[in-house]
């Protein structure tokens, strides 16, 4: 008797089949390639996935990703997504957006994010600049640079993403180079992988306005080595396991520092952290509501077998009956 073999998905599947609209060399190529490489490789059929894009080039790439998805408002993808997720948590939820829309207007967002926990990938296209708007400094650009763009140096000093995920509760972090394409993919299984909210940040050129840190510097021509290397190939061990005391806490959370402080000559990518003692969101609301695995909103029928609603609002207008 012949065995049915499941298809396997393949990377090309999670395509458009229209043109991608970056400027030639852009970093995103690298992102959104990686993610249909990623999607493939876990081999998570289309109509299981949604992607999230804010405002800016980044916020595009959720277009370029042939699943379920929207291109919400600057730096609002995060309340999207986690009510996305929340009410379908068979989804699985990816945010795409860039450091400005993150962690600029939408630093109130990414910081709530942490605090929940819930089960989301959250990718940043970290290139230093608004490219979209033409070239201003975004929030990650170093204190004194100035890109070609801008009239004087950075008056401001720069978030480190990696940091504020940290402080703010993500459960997984990780940075990848938008032109490690197999570095990109094996962190983005891992991080869609994480049961929990997953921060990657991904090192990404934008050759049409940040004239500082492009792809020659990131080689390291100026330096005479790579900027770049990966922390686990140094044997860096990123776990907090789930019984870990206070002192391993600690152990672990300083080596952390130490690495997502370390920018210049050498520049760290590679995963971070992978904490396991906090609980998801999804867990929280279970134990609250203990139906609500059963219950999740996407999972309740809206109408009978003759097509009428089954929702009752009778209850809502009593209540508010003056
Ligand atoms: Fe990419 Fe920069 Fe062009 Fe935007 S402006 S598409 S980030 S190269």
């Amino acid at each position: 008797m012949a065995v049915a073999v499941k298809p396997k998905v393949r990377a090309k599947e999670y395509k458009p089949d229209y043109p991608i609209d970056w400027c030639p060399g852009c970093g995103d190529f690298g992102i959104v390639n990686a993610i249909h490489q990623a999607l493939a490789r876990l081999e998570i059929p289309r109509h299981k996935v949604a992607v999230f894009g804010g405002i800016g080039c980044s916020g595009k790439a959720q277009y370029y990703v042939n699943t379920y998805g929207i291109h919400t408002l600057h730096g609002r993808p995060v309340p999207f997504a986690i009510g996305t997720r929340l009410a379908n948590p068979e989804l699985y939820t990816l945010i795409v957006s860039g450091d400005g829309d993150s962690l600029g207007i939408g630093a109130g967002h990414f910081v709530a994010a942490g605090r929940r926990n819930v089960n989301l990938t959250y990718i940043l296209f970290d290139n230093e600049v608004y490219g979209l708007t033409k070239g201003q400094a975004a929030p990650t650009l170093p204190l004194g640079l100035r890109t070609k763009a801008m009239a004087m140096e950075n008056i401001q000093g720069a978030v480190n993403g990696l940091m504020l995920a940290c402080a703010t509760g993500y459960t997984w972090i990780g940075r990848g180079y938008a032109y490690n394409i197999k570095q990109l993919v094996d962190l983005l299984v891992q991080a869609i992988e994480h049961p929990g909210l997953a921060f990657l940040d991904v090192l990404q050129p934008c050759p049409t306005y940040n004239n500082l840190h492009t792809k020659e510097w990131f080689a390291g021509e100026d330096v005479g080595h790579p900027r770049l290397y990966d922390l686990q190939e140094e044997g860096y061990d990123p776990v907090i396991p789930e019984d870990a005391d206070k002192a391993l806490m600690e152990e672990k959370m300083l080596q952390f520092y130490r690495k997502a402080n370390e920018w210049g000559d050498r520049i760290p990518t590679g995963v971070f952290l992978v904490n396991r003692n906090v609980s998801t969101f999804e867990e929280r609301l279970a134990e609250r509501f203990p139906a609500y695995k059963a219950v999740a909103p996407a999972k309740q029928p809206l109408a009978d077998e003759d097509g009428t609603t089954l929702a009752d609002l009778t209850p809502i207008f009593q209540e508010h009956l003056v």
